[in-house]
């Protein structure tokens, strides 16, 4: 079967690097490796700046930037930087574009709030161009609550919202606690700002009750402002014993009203070897484990969703959303 080409809205490898000075992006301990992407027909690969709430957060940021910028100038050959008109083409070069998962990699907890537009500013000149920001992971921070926490929107986060507006870089609520995923989509509604929203690596609680995993409702405001939802691999979110869960939560996001123009991929691909949690050992089932297979699940998928339908979820929705929101 012909391999469709892929685009994938979230992987780690940029904080695997930073964190392990002697790693490569042809790593092979890593899923999102080049040499998997590349054989896995990865047209594009979103790259997140990861951090965690800590005190050298804005560090760890920039940081990633920096070595984002390297990896393309290394890699040239291999890499190509993705800009506003992307279409996956013959290229066999994987495209890339830098997000930012979580704030704190702009603005620790205590040092003032300018220094979030400065660090911000030097990352998107570093990187071009920033697909997404979540403002949270699983903890809370300055900007709000995290998948694990119970605070809302705070006023530092209202203003960096304000400061995305009209600079076509979506709000990420694949990390947000319900009550800051429902702060956000009420606070940009009601401004009017120019943000669009995404999910870059969630699936559905309706399936898998986590709270890493999207509500109905928000997946349907998603869906209803022509955002994307990357389906995520890691076994935690989608079911701890079933590896066929995958192929339930993409027919689910497939079946809600609009869904069809939304879904898409964010395998999460991450570093497993320095993150020990017994509990979530493997990370993912043996056939979600790296880049290359997504097009075992496409195949296992033939039959419930047309050919146009596959074309959807393995690129065409996030082209679609890269033609309505970059120029
Ligand atoms: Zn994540």
């Amino acid at each position: 079967m012909e391999k469709l080409p892929i685009i994938d809205l979230h992987c780690d490898l940029l904080v695997y690097l930073l964190m392990n000075p002697d790693a490569t992006p042809d790593d092979g301990a890593f899923g999102a490796s080049l040499p998997f992407l590349k054989e896995g027909n990865v047209s594009l690969q979103v790259m997140a700046i990861f951090t965690a709430v800590e005190e050298e957060s804005s560090k760890r940021g920039v940081a990633q930037s920096v070595l984002y910028k390297q990896m393309l100038d290394d890699y040239s050959k291999d890499i190509s930087q993705v800009g506003a008109g992307y279409q996956v083409t013959q290229d066999p070069r994987v495209g890339m574009i830098a997000s930012l998962e979580s704030a704190s990699g702009i603005c620790n907890e205590v040092e003032p709030l300018e220094n979030a537009f400065r660090n911000l500013d030097t990352i998107i000149s570093n990187v071009n161009r920033l697909f997404y920001i979540s403002f949270t992971h699983h903890t809370e921070n300055r900007f709000g609550g995290g998948n694990y926490a119970k605070a809302g929107l705070k006023p530092d986060g209202e203003a960096l919202l304000d400061y995305m507006g009209g600079k076509e870089i979506a709000i990420d609520l694949s990390h947000t606690s319900d009550a800051l995923a429902h702060d956000i989509l009420d606070y940009t509604y009601r401004k009017g700002l120019k943000v669009p929203v995404i999910a870059s690596h969630s699936n559905f609680r309706d399936i898998w009750d986590h709270p890493r995993n999207l509500t109905r409702e928000n997946a349907m405001e998603i869906i209803n402002r022509g955002g994307v939802i990357g389906m995520n691999f890691l076994r935690a979110f989608l079911n701890n014993d079933e590896p066929g869960a995958l192929l339930d939560h993409i027919r689910y996001g497939f079946d809600l009203p609009g869904g069809e123009n939304a879904i898409s991929f964010g395998a999460d691909f991450f570093y497993t070897g320095d993150f020990p949690d017994p509990a979530r050992d493997p990370y993912y089932f043996p056939v979600h484990e790296d880049a290359t297979k997504y097009h075992a699940l496409m195949d296992q998928l033939r039959g419930d969703l047309s050919e146009d339908q596959l074309k959807r979820l393995a690129y065409k929705n996030v082209e679609r959303f890269i033609a309505s929101n970059w120029t």
